[in-house]
C-alpha cells in the first residue's frame, strides 16, 4: 500500500512540475530558453585546461590528508607541481606527501595544523609561501567533521564548525592574497551543492557553505571591480564518494555518488582556467536551477530521498 502512495505522490508531483511549466507565462518560457542557450554557449567557449602550465605551479592544498584533498594533492604532482599539503594527522600527510613525489611533484612538504585554531590558519600560509616562495594556488577544501542527523540545538558545534569550514578559509584567502596577486593566481574554494540547497541532515554544514559562497561570491566581485590578478574559482559538488561522506549517507539517502578522483581533477582543471563556478557532477547546475524554477517539486523530491521514519 505504501508503495502505491509513493508511486501515486511522485506522479502526482511530475504533473505539478509539469504543470508548473506549461503554465509559465512566455516571458519566463523564453528566460529558461534564452538561458540554456547561453549556458552551452559558455561550455562551448570556456578555456581549454594545459596541464603544462602547472609544471612547477606553487601549490597549497588543505585537507589534503584523506578523501578529494589527498585526491588533488595526486593530481597536481603528476602534472609536475610543487606541493604543500595541510590537515591534522601528520603521519597521513607524510604518507601522503611521500606518494606524491613518486607520483612526480617536483616538491612535497606537508605541515600538520587543526583550522579550528586562531593561529593555525596563518602559520600554514607562511610555511607554504616561506617554502615555495610564493604561491600560485591556494585551494581551501578541508571541512571539520559534523553529525548527518537532525538539528537538536547544539550551537556550540556551529560555532566550531564556522571557524574550521569557513572563518580558517577567509583567513588563509586574505594571508595569501599579496602573493597571489603577484603571480596572477588563483584562489580554489571546495564548496558543495548544500551551500546553495539546503537538505535536511546537514544544518550546520550547509550554513559554513553558505557562508563561503556569500563571502568569496562577494570577493571575487570586488577584486574584479579593482582589477585584481587573482581568480577566486567556487566549486559546487553534489555527493562525492569519499569514505567520510559515504559512512554518512549510506542507508539513509539514494542518490548516485560520484569518484572523488574524477572531482578533483575538475576542481583543478576549473582553477588552472580561471572559472567563475564549477559544478561538478555537471546537472548540479540543473539542480540548482529547478529549486527556484519549480521550488515546491524540489522540496518533495528532496525530503523523499530519505529514509526517515519519525
Ligand atoms: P573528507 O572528510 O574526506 O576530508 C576532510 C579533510 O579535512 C581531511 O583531510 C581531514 O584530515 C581534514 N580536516 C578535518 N578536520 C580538520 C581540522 N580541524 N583542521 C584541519 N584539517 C581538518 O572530506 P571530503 O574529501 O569528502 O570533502 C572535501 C571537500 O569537498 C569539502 O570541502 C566538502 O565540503 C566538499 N564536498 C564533499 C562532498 C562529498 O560528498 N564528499 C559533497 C560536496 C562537497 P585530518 O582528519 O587529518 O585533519
Amino acid at each position: 500500500m505504501k508503495v502505491k502512495a509513493d508511486f501515486y505522490n511522485t506522479a502526482r508531483k511530475f504533473s505539478e512540475t509539469y504543470s508548473e511549466f506549461t503554465h509559465m507565462g512566455p516571458f519566463a518560457k523564453i528566460l529558461i530558453g534564452s538561458i540554456s542557450v547561453a549556458y552551452f554557449a559558455v561550455k562551448w567557449t570556456a578555456p581549454s585546461f594545459d596541464p603544462g602550465s602547472l609544471k612547477g605551479a606553487r601549490v597549497l592544498v588543505t585537507g589534503a590528508s584523506t578523501g578529494i584533498g589527498e585526491q588533488m594533492a595526486y593530481n597536481y604532482a603528476q602534472f609536475g607541481a610543487r606541493i604543500v599539503i595541510t590537515a591534522r594527522r601528520e603521519n597521513i600527510l607524510q604518507q601522503v606527501a611521500e606518494k606524491c613525489l613518486s607520483l612526480g611533484a617536483q616538491e612535497a612538504l606537508y605541515i600538520a595544523a587543526d583550522m579550528a585554531s586562531e593561529s593555525d590558519p596563518d602559520k600554514v600560509v607562511d610555511f607554504a609561501l616561506d617554502k615555495l616562495g610564493g604561491l600560485d594556488y591556494l585551494v581551501l577544501n578541508h571541512i571539520g567533521s559534523t553529525p548527518f542527523s537532525m538539528w537538536s540545538g547544539e550551537v556550540d558545534h556551529v560555532r566550531w564548525l564556522m571557524k574550521v569550514n569557513f572563518f580558517s578559509y577567509i583567513q588563509m584567502a586574505w594571508r595569501a592574497l599579496p602573493s597571489l596577486e603577484q603571480s596572477k593566481g588563483s584562489l580554489v574554494i571546495v564548496s558543495s551543492l548544500l551551500g546553495k540547497m539546503p537538505g535536511p541532515f546537514t544544518a550546520p554544514y550547509a550554513s559554513t557553505k553558505f557562508a563561503l559562497n556569500g563571502f568569496f561570491g562577494s570577493l571575487s566581485h570586488e577584486l574584479a571591480m579593482k582589477k585584481s590578478n587573482v581568480s577566486v574559482s567556487i566549486c559546487t559538488l553534489g555527493l562525492i564518494d569519499t569514505e567520510s561522506a559515504m559512512e554518512k549517507v549510506r542507508g539513509v539517502v539514494n542518490v548516485p555518488a560520484y569518484p572523488a578522483a574524477e572531482a578533483a581533477l575538475n576542481i583543478i582543471k576549473a582553477g588552472a582556467t580561471r572559472q567563475l563556478e564549477l559544478y561538478y557532477p555537471w546537472f548540479t547546475q540543473i539542480i540548482t536551477l529547478c529549486k527556484d524554477w519549480f521550488p515546491s517539486s524540489s522540496n518533495f523530491f528532496i525530503q523523499n530521498s530519505y529514509n526517515y521514519n519519525p
